[in-house]
């Protein structure tokens, strides 16, 4: 099951709406990454699934690329200690879920906004 989070910068007012890291729903497998080329945080697809086939789904031009702009410049995003990163923490717990795209500061749950996106 898909959730995501809404994520704030403590710095500037940059908001994301985003898993927070590597999932995998019924559908689709999912990253979120730092899209260089729009400075945003997207939720890329890594994968898709299909449990009934044994064949798997062709996959979509679009798979690995930024939804919002199709960059391909991206970076996996998260914690940036890697023993946190590791730990596969909850995310609503930590002071510093990872770098704002903007400025680079601190990023943490903002207590809004989960929800079920993309199954
Ligand atoms: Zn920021
Ligand atoms: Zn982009």
């Amino acid at each position: 099951m898909g959730m995501s989070y809404e994520l704030g910068c403590g710095a500037c007012d940059y908001t994301a709406d985003v898993c927070g890291g590597p999932d995998t729903g019924m559908l689709v497998s999912v990253n979120t990454v730092t899209c260089f080329t729009c400075a945003e945080l997207v939720d890329v697809v890594t994968a898709r699934h299909d449990w009934s086939s044994s064949t798997p789904p062709e996959s979509d031009s679009t798979d690995g690329r930024c939804p919002r702009c199709g960059g391909a410049n991206l970076v996996s995003w998260g914690p940036r200690q890697p023993e946190i990163a590791q730990a596969n923490i909850d995310i609503t717990q930590l002071d510093d879920c990872g770098p704002c795209p903007k400025c680079g500061a601190a990023m943490r749950f903002t207590g809004g906004g989960i929800v079920t996106l993309w199954d």
